[in-house]
């Protein structure tokens, strides 16, 4: 039987391993961690959004980056193929709002239980503590395969004692993952040996991520979280300011910005921006027009006419938000309500419907859900996943530069890229 060497205990990891196994190779996977899917665990926040129930259009729109590369593997197995392959594992799925797929239990631990006892069914090797240091490889120049111009000789590792190791093989499979949540074990080890290697690499960045905002006030607006708002970013391209993102969600303010859905999903689309800095646009309400939100606080103002400016806007903002408001648009809060000027209120009105907040950064890998760049999807073939210039070298899971929104499309991506293995 075949040896084969998985780099990597994570979701791509173990479906490669059954995926192997089943094809009638001899998969052993090295993973650093004591136990297997260490990420896999806090996924879903403990409850593992293992899938999304959708159409493809649906997925393909939720794949950020390399889409097209996905085509094939996608094409081999589909978010439906998920759900009845861990049906068949024995996991019970439920589904929920936008298509979120569950385990029943809601507890991600039974995800990694089925993958776990298939693997210890199929005999697959398992090395924990076992920390791979690097991949050896070696010339390669056989003239109908000129394409290759090495080959895989097997790989290095530390062992459980820390005693270096070597495995000898011709067939590797790296899914190391990126670097977001480092002390799950992804460390970005699989891109530096590819950059070793002389691979294309995409230069890895924090995506799914929150933003840094350079306003004192998101401070004071900490815990609160907001629904149906518009959420729009404007960046300079070409020297002109232009809206570059925008959409309608829920958002959270933070100690240290903003955060939440709405904010965690520009994060994937704003990367290229982020270091000539751009600006966040709030709209508290974007169900309003600038006049409909007009006429509706001369209607709550009439209702209030002798009161406290700071007590009149009970109906229209959260508590929390109101001094804010009112500090933005430079009112005096004690003045009476039936002494505010026009201008005031179209200041009021103007700060409503755009609050602008500058975004000094984004936060680093530690809190990033994923990992965007990695190895180039250039580099691949997205059949089976081999490195186009290094025979029997294959890269999948999040280690390629692929990334996708939140719904459970990032697993899927692991679990097609691990089943086009052959
Ligand atoms: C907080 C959080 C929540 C998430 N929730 C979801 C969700 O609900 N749905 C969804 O679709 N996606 C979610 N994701 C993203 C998803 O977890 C990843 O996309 C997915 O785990 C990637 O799988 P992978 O196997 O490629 O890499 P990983 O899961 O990162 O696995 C890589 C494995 O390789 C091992 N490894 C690394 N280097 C070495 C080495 N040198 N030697 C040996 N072993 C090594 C690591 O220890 C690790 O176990 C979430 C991510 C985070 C951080």
């Amino acid at each position: 039987m075949d040896k084969v060497i998985i780099i990597g205990g994570g979701a791509a990891g173990m479906m490669a391993g059954i995926v192997l196994a089943e094809k009638g190779y001899k998969p052993i996977i090295v993973e650093k961690n004591e136990r297997l899917g260490k990420k896999l665990f806090i996924t879903g926040k403990g409850r593992c959004n293992l899938t999304n129930f959708c159409d493809d259009e649906t997925f393909f729109e939720n794949i950020v980056t390399n889409s097209k590369f996905l085509y094939s593997c996608y094409d081999n197995f589909k978010t439906n193929d998920t759900i009845d392959y861990f049906e068949n594992l024995g996991l019970r799925i439920k589904v929920e709002r936008g298509g979120r797929v569950f385990p029943v239990s809601d507890h991600s631990s039974d995800v990694i239980s089925v993958l776990a006892t298939k693997l210890k069914r199929l005999g697959v090797e398992i090395l924990y503590n076992s920390v791979v240091t690097d991949i050896i490889t070696e010339d390669y120049s056989i003239e109908d395969e000129s394409k290759f111009t090495s080959i895989v000789k097997g790989i290095e590792y530390l062992d459980e004692f820390n005693k270096k190791r070597t495995i000898e093989t011709n067939y590797i499979v790296v899914a190391t993952g990126g670097l977001s949540y480092p002390l799950t074990g992804s460390t970005g080890d699989g891109i530096k040996w590819a950059q070793n290697m002389g691979l294309k690499i995409i230069d890895p960045k924090p995506a799914l991520v929150p933003m840094e905002i350079k306003e004192d006030f998101c401070r004071e607006l900490m815990g609160l979280s907001l629904k149906n708002i518009s959420l729009s970013f404007i960046a300079k391209v070409k020297g002109k300011d232009k809206q570059v993102y925008n959409s309608f969600g829920e958002m959270l303010f933070t100690h240290f910005g903003i955060s939440g859905p709405v904010v965690l999903s520009a994060s994937s689309y704003l990367t290229k921006y982020i270091n000539e800095g751009f600006r966040a646009r709030l709209d508290l309400k974007p169900a309003l027009s600038y006049e409909q939100l007009n006429d509706r606080i001369l209607r709550d103002f009439s209702n209030s006419l002798n009161k406290q400016f700071r007590n009149s806007l009970d109906n229209l903002l959260p508590k929390k938000l109101i001094p804010v408001i009112i500090n933005l648009a430079q009112i005096d809060p004690y003045k009476k309500v039936n002494e505010i000027t026009k201008e005031e209120r179209n200041k009021l009105v103007e700060i409503i419907k755009c609050l602008e907040m500058n975004v000094s950064g984004f936060r680093d890998f530690n809190e990033a859900i994923i990992t965007q760049g990695g190895v180039s999807v250039k580099e691949i073939n997205p059949k089976n996943m081999e490195c186009k210039s290094i025979k029997g070298l294959r890269f999948i899971g999040e280690v390629l530069d692929v990334d996708a929104l939140t719904g459970g499309f990032n697993l899927q991506i692991a679990w097609s890229t691990a089943m086009a293995l052959d």
